[in-house]
């Protein structure tokens, strides 16, 4: 297993190997920048197969950390960690105390949150032994904080009615169709937005209760799983799973626009290049999503609620500069935001892997 021919390998400034033998922590965490400030990103527990598995996942996570934080203007560099391991059977307080003091060995240099398999809760034990942490429960009175999702999905709302006005010409969702992968967290609230907003929902959850409760609550129909992405639709909301873009759905879509908040949607950087010739609109992933980390930065700096939502305004009106100057340059929006990202980072564009 080697680290600098990995080919998600991007000039990460420190990658560390945690292990604790009193709770079987196996942890890797990985910061990609600090140029913009400490290294922030949400902590992954996954059962991983192999060592190597978490390794690619966790370069490539931190990588797209630095450019979400740095395109949502925040100051915080790229970091993420992944702790391998089932989170539905190998979880206890002291297995995120033993990560926490990880955490904290690195002296503020990664900041850490939750993330795909681990909770407030979680993190509350890691605040026990570090205070580089966040995304903790929300303080009193009007502190920012607490479970990101319905903040990342007030962020997508307005993303996907931005991108809906430049593709469509539409100033309201009335009537639009909206096809929603995944109703968990974040799509469940983004849900509840779209309803007010007049659109019609179709959702599509490999768990039934999490469709029901779309169906029952927002009048949503529901399409099985296997479909969502063939379906006919104004607009494609994706916030499940990553690598749902590729060259056999893209082949399939039926959709003009997509945005929605899943991490990672493109399978390649050519596919983004594909939509484009496809004529489809894609909302950059980590532009229209930024609204968890948004909130997590306000709360570890001590902002206010109020800040969270201003700052998540924002998001529509760099998502519509991408679209424009992606539209004149006639380049994927996937790519438009590479780049601005980079430039922020002051990065060099990326190596190329055979
Ligand atoms: P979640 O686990 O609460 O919800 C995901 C939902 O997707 C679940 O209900 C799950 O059953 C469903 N799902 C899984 N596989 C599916 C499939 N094949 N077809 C349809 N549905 C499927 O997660 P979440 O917090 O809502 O996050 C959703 C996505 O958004 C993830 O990709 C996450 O990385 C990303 N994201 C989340 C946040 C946040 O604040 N929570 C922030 C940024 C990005």
């Amino acid at each position: 297993m080697d680290i600098y021919d990995n080919r998600e390998f991007d000039g990460h400034e420190l990658v560390i190997f945690g292990h604790d033998a009193a709770t079987g922590l196996k942890a890797i965490i990985a910061i990609h920048s600090t140029a913009l400030g400490p290294a922030a990103g949400g902590c992954r527990m996954w059962p991983y197969a192999t060592t190597a598995d978490a390794l690619t996942d966790v370069l490539r996570l931190s990588r797209g950390m630095s450019y979400k934080n740095a395109m949502a203007g925040l100051p915080f560099g790229g970091g993420k960690a992944v702790i391998i391991g089932d989170a539905r059977a190998t979880k206890t307080p002291e297995l995120f105390a033993a990560f926490g003091r990880m955490v904290d060995a690195l002296r503020g240099r990664y900041v850490t949150a939750e993330d795909v398999g681990t909770t407030t809760a979680d993190m509350a034990h890691v605040s026990r032994v570090t205070r580089y942490v966040s995304g903790l429960g929300r303080s009193a009175g009007q502190a920012a904080g607490g479970d990101p999702a319905p903040k990342t999905a007030l962020g997508v709302f307005l993303g996907l009615r931005a991108a809906v006005k430049f593709r469509l010409g539409r100033s309201d969702l009335e009537g639009l169709t909206v096809a929603v992968q995944g109703v968990g967290g974040v799509g469940y609230h983004l849900c509840g937005m779209l309803a007010t907003a007049g659109a019609r929902l179709k959702v599509a959850d490999v768990v039934a209760t999490a469709v029901e409760r779309a169906c029952d609550e927002f009048g949503a129909t529901s399409i099985p799983p296997v479909q969502v992405l063939e379906e006919e639709a104004d607009v494609l909301a994706p916030c499940a799973l990553g690598a749902i873009l590729n060259a056999r759905s893209i082949a399939r879509l039926r959709v003009p626009v997509i945005a929605g908040a899943a991490n990672n949607q493109l399978a390649r950087n050519e596919d983004g290049e594909a939509l484009r010739a496809a004529g489809i609109l894609y909302a950059p992933d980590y532009v229209i999503n930024a609204g968890g980390i948004i909130s997590v930065a306000r709360e570890y700096y001590g902002g206010t609620e109020g800040q969270v939502i201003e700052d998540i305004q924002g998001i529509p009106a760099r998502l519509t500069e991408i679209f424009e100057r992606a539209r004149r340059e006639n380049r994927p929006t996937s790519e438009v935001a590479d780049a601005i990202a980079r430039e922020r980072l002051r990065l060099e564009a990326p190596r190329l892997v055979a």
